[in-house]
């Protein structure tokens, strides 16, 4: 590893966590990362999994005069393009159909989609076309009747959990990342030109870690660590719980996504084709007061979704739901506005007399730009000039030691399994994964899939997950 200039510490290995760390790791900074539960267990594994510029934010931006919503589209349709080609198999372009009722709607969301393509920069992507009312009935046999049609635009899809999990391996593998899970930041203090992060390791005894500066990409904890540095600090974030739920392409079957234009509430909902013949339908958007580690969908968002599921689609009553889950997006205001208004751009607060950074805000799409901007804002505080970060076109890590393993322990964790025992071994081992739930939930993903799979494997690995020892 070449020799570094500055230590960086970052608490919290979501997406802006591990933005951080790949701007420092290619500027030949040394990096430590510090993870209160598991890689991207937070909001990170909460998505709607898409790679987009947001067709929303361009409407709002345009409706409301907002730079802020039309550079967050421009820069996140930037970005788009960069993380289709950074991991091709965890992310793949994907139409979504925008349907419309008259010729009205139509000329209405062909004119916005069309603004939405020329903004998108490379043209990596099909162009927007329109889709006739028998095809449109033919891709999406159970939509309802009165629409004319639909217009079809492309974004991302990805696997969020799985590949914030892939970048931690090839930030490690590449840069030598250091990376400690179930670790939390509990305080830190400046010390002459240092500043000194206090970790509680899960199970074990606190320590220090002296560093340049302290990165604070919590997401949704961002105000618990800001108000620890400086009680009584006033809070920036205002947290918005989104929910999403599974169910089974039997139920509802689509090959492409499918864009339902406008709540009563003022929201886009998406039903995006999913892992294993799934269906995948969000988001809620409602306001929270505070975090909870491992939050649940509740009843009443539950229901928000089914009632509109039905509005559009003929599913049978009950439909049943395979697996439900809900995450805090981190939004940066104070003002009274709805939550579900409030721009999704990312905000930088630097307290240079604690050398800390918060990094709030954002989305899953501008990670990488998120990550930069941090870091070019460090060296301005350290005034220090950058150097051009390594070039960096994909964050595939490698994978032989994972196929060596798995030819090692080929046994499947269950009968019907295709999950091996060699791969419980090699992230248990290499992975980071310490606890079944992170091997079922964050390298699986199966509670995103079937909750009741999820469960079955959860229970199998409770039971044997001794004989799993460490070597
Ligand atoms: C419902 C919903 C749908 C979304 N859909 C999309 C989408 O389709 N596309 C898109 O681009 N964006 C989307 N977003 C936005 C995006 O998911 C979030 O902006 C992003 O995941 C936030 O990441 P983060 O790293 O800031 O926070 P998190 O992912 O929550 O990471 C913060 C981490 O910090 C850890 N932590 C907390 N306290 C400490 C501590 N003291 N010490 C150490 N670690 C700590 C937590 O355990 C957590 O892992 C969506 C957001 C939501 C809520």
């Amino acid at each position: 590893m070449r020799k570094s200039p500055v230590k960086l510490v970052i608490a919290g290995a979501g997406c802006s966590g591990l933005g951080v760390a790949l701007a420092a790791a290619r500027c030949g900074w040394q990096v430590l990362l510090i993870e209160a539960q598991d890689i991207a267990s937070g909001t990170s594994t909460a998505s709607t999994k898409l790679i987009h510029g947001g067709v929303r934010y361009l409407e709002s931006a345009l409706k409301r005069l907002s730079y802020a919503d039309w550079h967050l589209v421009q820069e996140a349709l930037h970005e788009r393009a960069w993380m289709l080609q950074s991991h091709p198999a965890l992310c793949h372009p994907l139409p979504i159909l925008l349907p419309t009722r008259s010729p009205l709607q139509k000329l209405y969301y062909g004119l916005g989609l069309s603004l939405y393509e020329k903004l998108s920069s490379p043209k990596n992507l099909p162009k927007t076309t329109w889709i006739k009312k028998e095809d449109l009935y033919t891709l999406f046999p159970s939509l309802k009747a009165g629409f004319s049609g639909a217009w079809e635009y492309w974004d991302g899809q990805f696997q969020d959990r799985l590949y914030a999990v892939h970048l931690a391996l090839f930030l490690h593998q590449r840069y030598a990342v250091d990376i400690r899970t179930r670790h939390q930041v509990t305080g830190i203090r400046a010390y002459a030109n240092k500043v000194i992060v206090q970790i509680q390791p899960k199970e074990g005894i606190s320590y220090e870690e002296e560093a340049d500066f302290f990165v604070n990409a919590t997401g949704p904890w961002i105000d618990t660590l800001r108000q620890r540095i400086r009680p009584g600090v006033p809070p920036r974030l205002r947290l918005s719980r989104g929910s999403h739920l599974v169910l089974s392409r039997q139920y509802l079957p689509l090959e492409s996504g499918f864009l339902i234009p406008k709540t009563h509430d003022g929201r886009v909902l998406f039903v995006l084709p999913w892992l294993e013949n799934t269906a995948l339908v969000g988001t809620t958007d409602e306001e929270a007061p505070s975090p909870e580690w491992n939050p649940t969908v509740p009843e009443k968002e539950e229901a928000y979704l089914r009632a509109y599921l039905h509005r559009y689609f003929d599913l049978p009553q009950d439909f049943p739901i395979e697996a439900a889950f809900a995450g805090y997006r981190p939004l940066v205001a104070t003002k009274a506005t709805p939550t579900a208004r409030i721009a999704r751009t990312h905000v930088i607060e630097v307290w240079p007399q604690h050398r800390t950074l918060h990094l709030m805000g954002g989305k899953w799409t501008t990670f990488r730009k998120m990550g930069a901007d941090a870091v070019a804002a460090i060296a301005q505080a350290l005034s220090l000039s950058l150097p051009p970060p390594e070039p960096l076109s994909a964050i595939v890590p490698d994978l032989t030691e994972l196929e060596t393993y798995k030819t090692k322990y080929p046994l499947p964790i269950a009968p019907n399994e295709s999950f091996t025992e060699g791969e419980v071994r090699f992230w248990r081992e290499k992975g980071w994964a310490q606890t079944p739930e992170d091997i079922v939930e964050g390298r699986w993903q199966l509670h995103l899939i079937s909750q009741k799979r999820a469960q079955k494997l959860l229970n199998i690995l409770k039971e044997r997950w001794e004989t799993f020892t460490l070597q």
